[in-house]
């Protein structure tokens, strides 16, 4: 099976909404352990993602991801920016030139983002950032291809992986990132990063389930 140009046009559209529609809620998070300002830096970002989109829909999948990569770079100021345009201009650098992605499209994009946002940000698992998320995800997309299921049961596996993840921060003690400074205090919250690298994740689904 594979997924064509307007499912991905789609999926942005979604991670769009979605983070507007969440905007609050991952402020909240934020405010907890760092300084509030997740959900208005997420939402800025992606405002600007949907501001620059109409100039790519035309272009290949490639292009469409490293445009909302650059854009999440030029509008966000906090450490998420970059690290969410590494991870969407790497996807960019797996589907160049494409018009449709399979599912192996999808684990090597989910594995590179992976890799981008690791050799930017220096994190790793367990100290209570996107990673704890987006690994396991990754991961467990990776296993669920393996075994040859659609991209429809990757995703839903592989979200279900990112929503414990997620969880699993709660009570880690936060090693990179703002919250590290708080150093025992962070203890007790779930990381703004690795809920809205559910979010994003879980966009992707929306729109195979739709
Ligand atoms: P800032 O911390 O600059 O205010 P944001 O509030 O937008 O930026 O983003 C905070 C999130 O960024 C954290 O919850 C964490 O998940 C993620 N993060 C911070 N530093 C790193 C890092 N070095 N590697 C991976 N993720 C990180
Ligand atoms: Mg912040």
């Amino acid at each position: 099976m594979r997924v064509a140009k307007d499912q991905i046009v789609a999926m942005i559209k979604e991670m769009a909404a979605s983070v507007a529609e969440n905007k609050v809620f991952l402020t909240e998070l934020d405010s907890a352990i760092g300084d509030g300002d997740h959900g208005i830096n997420m939402d800025r970002g992606f405002r600007k993602v949907m501001e620059k989109l109409p100039a790519v829909v035309d272009k290949d999948i490639g292009s469409i991801f490293k445009n909302v990569g650059m854009s999440l770079i030029s509008a966000v100021g906090g450490a998420a920016g970059p690290l969410y345009g590494t991870y969407f201009i790497e996807f960019g650098k797996v589907a160049d030139g494409k018009e449709q992605l399979t599912n192996g499209d999808f684990k090597e994009m989910l594995r590179a983002g992976l890799e981008g946002i690791k050799r930017r940000g220096k994190a790793v698992v367990g100290e209570k950032t996107m990673v704890d998320a987006l690994e396991p995800a990754t991961e467990a997309f990776a296993r669920a291809a393996a075994e040859d299921k659609d991209p429809l049961a990757c995703f839903q596996i592989a979200v279900d992986a990112a929503k414990k993840g997620k969880e699993a921060t709660i009570p880690m003690l936060a090693k990179k990132g703002r919250a590290h400074y708080l150093g025992e205090r962070s203890i007790g919250h779930q990381d703004p990063g690795a809920t809205s690298s559910e979010l994003i994740l879980r966009s992707m689904l929306n729109i195979l389930q739709s």
